[in-house]
Order: structure tokens, then C-alpha cells, then sequence
């Protein structure tokens, strides 16, 4: 069985599951190439990119405003992940499934529709389709345009530390940046290679909706796909290996999610042991073996959502000398260099950020030290993300858990989305907020904020730890009325001690104290 289908097969059909983000247009030369082959001196560069993502562009045009020549390298879709397989599209496609859920809630808010509510997928992919088009194309535009910057198609491989080939070409340059991004990982699961199954990239490109959809993985994508289809109008299972879901989350974030998606009838199957697909008359047959209900399920689709793994495998490293970790993540210090010098790793093939926000932070720190001799380092920045399910979950700085282990003397404030009177006036009260701070210091360690409008909330605590500041800060600052944002200085008047439940642990115990 072949874990990743292999660039062969994926030549011959780039619509097969799994291709779509590893492939490439075409070996043959762009017309850019063509020129370069014309004329070999032009293939010297002051710097190469390769990957279009969400840092290689941005620095790309940042390199050529200085006057530099600067060559970028894409295999696949301009801008990466993001545009084209990844946030754009599915916040995109989460809208319209914000859309018909509220369309379906309509008479709760008086608002009566003639009918029954009904989903046009092929209206939903076009929606989606438009949208990402335009940033693709947007993120293509800017680079062809630049008259600095030189454009191939094609995948990129080091040859050596200061040579990358594309197509028959080889570049070379003193300094190479790698923003080749992840794609998913299809695991070697008992009859994964027997059936049909969607990735991320694949699912995006049906324009019809799944009767059953099985979603493996109740972690981040697979849960937002999950809601997404379920309001659409699929019937939808959520399989996961672990005994909750979310497992990086507290346990009480998790369980209102778990709250949250099972109120909107989606089947959870929790603890699942053994997965694996069997092709069935009547669909597929995924064995989840868990520890209470039917050993099987049965479904139309099944959509694989357990992890990404970095694009770095076939980018030719060890020609370059370039140190990786075991599971192919390029070894980066706190300014993004490899261990050879001239040669950086930016966005998720380093493995410390996994996001958009990570990867374009990273180009602002590469550009900072390089050309504003301004010192910044990937260890400044604050851990922040979102996940977009309906209420979103905003979260900042450590978790509970964490703090907990963390042995630091803290305070938490915690706050049911119903005491939240703007959740109450738009009939979106479920979820929570939580927040913790540090007792000798007051300064603010984390918060979680899942309830409507968690993705933007969040920031302004974030904002405040960036300044260093302490909690008080935002304990006594005047917010607006009616707004979520309005509720954290009241969770903050609040505070009580972190109490910790497993006092037996040594390691937390005087944490307690
Ligand atoms: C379903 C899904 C939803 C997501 N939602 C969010 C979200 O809401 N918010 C968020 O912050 N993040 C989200 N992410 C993560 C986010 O998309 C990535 O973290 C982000 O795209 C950063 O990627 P990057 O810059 O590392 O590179 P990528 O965007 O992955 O781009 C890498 C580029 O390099 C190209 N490439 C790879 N190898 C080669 C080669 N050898 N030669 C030439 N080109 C090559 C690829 O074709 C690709 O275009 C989501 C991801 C997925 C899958």
C-alpha cells in the first residue's frame, strides 16, 4: 500500500485523493524557464524561494522592493494551503453552513421562510471557488508583477546549499528560504487503500453532499468539516482514537464541544480502536471497535482528517547538508536559520507553528533580521489560534492543564456563555470563557474563549499579554456595551485560585499552595 499516492500517479490523475496539494503542473519548462534556458547566467539570483504559502511571497516581494533578484519556485496553487485547500475555502464554505443553520433556526429568531431549508452544493462550491480564485490569482499577480522577482512552476529540489533545480533548471543563490508547507497524511489505517476517501484538498472539490460522511479525526479540521457537512444536510459520524475530543484542549473545552456538536445530531465515536475500511454494497464500512455502541460504521464517504506532515520529504535536503527531525520537520533556531548557514525554514516545515499567522510571522521575523536590524525571534511570540466550528473557540497562551503542570501559583476565572447578555440577545449561548492568570505576577498565562464571536474576543487579552501588561489592565478598562468583550473584566473581578484536582502528583502539588 502506498501511503501518499506517488508523483507518478498523481501526473496521471491530479484529482486522486491526496494529490492535489502534492502535485505539480508540469515538468516541462515554464515560459519563464524557457528564458533561463536561453540564457544560463540569468539563473543566478540574490535569493530563491521555493513554495508559495503564506511567508515565501510576502518575503519574496520584500527581498525585490530592496532591488534584490529574487527567484520563487511553486509546484501546485499559488498561496499555498491557505488559499487554496485550507483556511480560505473552508471558512468560506463554514459561512454558508453559518447560513443554513441559522436559516433552519429561523422561527426561534421570528423569522418565518415559506419552506423547508434546502443547501445548493454546487452554489456553496461556486461561493467557495470564487473566493479562493481571487486570492490565488491575487497572490500570483503580485509576484509575476514585481520586476524583481522571477516566477517558476515546478518542484523545486536543492541540488546542493546553493543550488535548487526546477524543471531543467538549475538556480543558485547565497541565500534559499524553504516555505514548502504540509499536506495531509493519509495513515496506513487496514483498507485505507481499497476505498474512495477525501483529504482536505479533495473534499473541497465535491460540489454534491455526502448522504453519510464518516470524518476520521475529532481534532481541528475534522471538526470543522463535520459541522460544516452536518449543516449542509449530510448525516455525519466523527471517529476518534482518543477518549475525547480536541485532546490538546482542557477537558472542559472539550466537552462542550462534544456538547455542541452532538446537539446538532452528529454521531461521536469516541475511543476508537483498530480503524480500518472495508468496501461494502451499501458503502463503506469503517470498523471503529469502540468501547460502547456497534463495532462498525456504515457510511456513503469518508474524510480523513488526522494530521499533516511537511512537504520536505523529495526537496532533496541531504544534498544541501539541511538537519531535519525524525518526522521530516526542518531543525530551525529562534530566527528560522537551518544549521547551514544561508539557508531558513519558514511556516509549517518547521514545525513550531501550523498556521497562517505562524508562517506569516515568520517571514516578518526573517525580514526584521535581515533587512530591519531588528532582532526578532520566534520565542516572542505568544501561542494563539482559533478553530471554526459554530461558536468558535479563540485561544491564547497555555491551557489549564499546562498551567497546572507548570507548578506557577495562578488564578482562574471561568464564565458560562449564558451569563453573557450579547450570546443571549443573538440566541448563541453556548460554550465558555476562561481565563488564567498568574498569582504573584498578575500577569495573564492563557484564556480560551469558546462562544460567539471567541475569534476576535481573544484578542484583546491577547494584546494585553503581548504588552506585558497585567490583568488589572483590562480588569478596569470601560468596554462596550452590548458586547461579548464586555464580560472579561467582570470573568477577571472574579478570579479564585487554581485549585488542583490531582493532588497525589508531587509535581503539582505545591502548585496548590
Ligand atoms: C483544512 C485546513 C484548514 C485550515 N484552517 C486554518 C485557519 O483557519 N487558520 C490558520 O491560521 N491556519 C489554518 N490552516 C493551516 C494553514 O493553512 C497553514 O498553516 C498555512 O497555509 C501555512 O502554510 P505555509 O506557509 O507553511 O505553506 P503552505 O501554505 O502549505 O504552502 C506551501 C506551498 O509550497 C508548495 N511546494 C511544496 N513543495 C514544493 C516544492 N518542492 N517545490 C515547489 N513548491 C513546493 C506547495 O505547493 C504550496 O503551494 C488550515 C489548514 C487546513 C489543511
Amino acid at each position: 500500500m502506498t501511503p501518499f499516492p506517488s508523483h507518478d500517479s498523481c501526473r496521471q490523475n491530479p484529482h486522486r485523493a491526496g494529490c492535489l496539494e502534492n502535485s505539480w503542473q508540469a515538468d516541462k519548462p515554464s515560459a519563464e524557464t524557457a528564458i533561463h534556458l536561453a540564457n544560463p547566467m540569468s539563473t543566478k539570483f540574490d535569493a530563491i524561494i521555493i513554495g508559495t504559502g503564506q511567508s515565501g511571497p510576502f518575503l519574496a516581494t520584500r527581498l525585490a522592493d530592496t532591488g534584490a533578484k529574487v527567484a520563487i519556485i511553486e509546484r501546485n496553487f499559488f498561496g499555498g494551503t491557505c488559499v487554496n485547500t485550507g483556511c480560505i475555502p473552508t471558512k468560506t464554505m463554514v459561512a454558508s453552513a453559518y447560513a443554513a443553520h441559522l436559516a433552519n433556526r429561523g422561527s426561534e429568531y421570528g423569522v418565518c421562510l415559506p419552506g423547508k431549508v434546502s443547501v445548493d452544493m454546487k452554489r456553496v462550491h461556486a461561493r467557495m471557488n470564487e473566493v479562493r480564485l481571487t486570492h490565488r490569482k491575487g497572490a500570483e499577480d503580485r509576484l509575476r508583477n514585481h520586476q524583481n522577482c522571477v516566477v517558476y512552476t515546478g518542484h523545486g529540489r536543492f541540488e546542493s546549499a546553493h543550488e535548487v533545480s526546477v524543471g531543467n533548471q538549475v538556480l543558485t543563490a547565497d541565500k534559499i528560504f524553504i516555505n514548502v508547507g504540509a499536506r495531509a497524511v493519509v495513515p496506513p489505517m487496514p483498507g485505507v487503500d481499497q476505498i474512495s476517501y477525501f483529504t482536505n484538498s479533495s473534499i473541497l472539490e465535491i460540489d454534491y453532499l455526502p448522504p453519510h460522511l464518516i470524518v476520521i479525526g475529532g481534532s481541528y479540521i475534522g471538526l470543522e468539516f463535520g459541522q460544516m457537512f452536518r449543516r449542509f444536510g449530510s448525516k455525519v459520524t466523527i471517529v476518534e482514537t482518543a477518549p475525547r475530543l480536541l485532546l490538546r484542549e482542557d477537558e472542559d473545552i472539550s466537552a462542550a464541544i462534544l456538547d455542541i456538536v452532538q446537539r446538532e445530531e452528529i454521531n461521536v465515536r469516541l475511543n476508537a480502536r483498530c480503524i480500518g475500511f472495508s468496501k461494502r454494497k451499501d458503502g463503506i464500512g469503517v470498523n471503529v471497535d469502540c468501547e460502547e455502541g456497534s463495532p462498525q460504521e456504515i457510511g456513503t464517504h469518508v474524510l480523513l482528517a488526522v494530521g499533516r506532515r511537511p512537504n520536505t520529504d523529495d526537496l532533496g535536503l541531504d544534498k544541501a547538508g539541511i538537519v531535519h527531525d525524525e518526522r521530516g520537520y526542518i531543525v530551525i533556531d529562534d530566527e528560522l536559520r537551518t544549521n547551514v548557514p544561508g539557508i531558513w525554514a519558514i511556516g509549517d516545515c518547521n514545525g513550531k507553528g501550523g498556521f497562517t499567522h505562524t508562517s506569516y510571522n515568520d517571514f516578518e521575523i526573517v525580514a526584521a533580521n535581515l533587512l530591519s536590524n531588528d532582532h526578532r525571534r520566534v520565542s516572542d511570540r505568544i501561542p494563539a489560534y482559533a478553530l471554526y466550528i459554530d461558536p468558535p473557540l479563540g485561544h491564547v497562551g497555555m491551557s489549564e492543564t499546562q498551567v497546572k503542570h507548570s507548578g506557577k501559583r495562578a488564578l482562574i476565572g471561568v464564565l458560562p456563555m449564558t451569563s453573557v447578555g450579547r450570546a443571549v440577545e443573538k440566541g448563541e449561548t453556548l460554550g465558555l470563557m476562561k481565563i488564567l492568570v498568574d498569582a504573584d505576577t498578575k500577569n495573564i498565562l492563557g484564556a480560551s474563549i469558546l462562544g460567539t464571536g471567541g475569534d476576535e474576543v481573544i484578542h484583546c487579552i491577547l494584546d494585553v499579554m503581548y504588552a506585558k501588561a497585567p490583568y488589572t489592565v483590562i480588569e478596569r478598562a470601560m468596554h462596550i456595551h452590548p458586547t461579548v468583550s464586555e464580560l472579561i473584566p467582570t470573568m477577571l473581578e472574579k478570579l479564585k485560585p487554581l485549585v488542583l484536582q490531582d493532588l497525589s502528583r508531587p509535581d503539582l502539588r505545591h502548585a496548590a499552595a
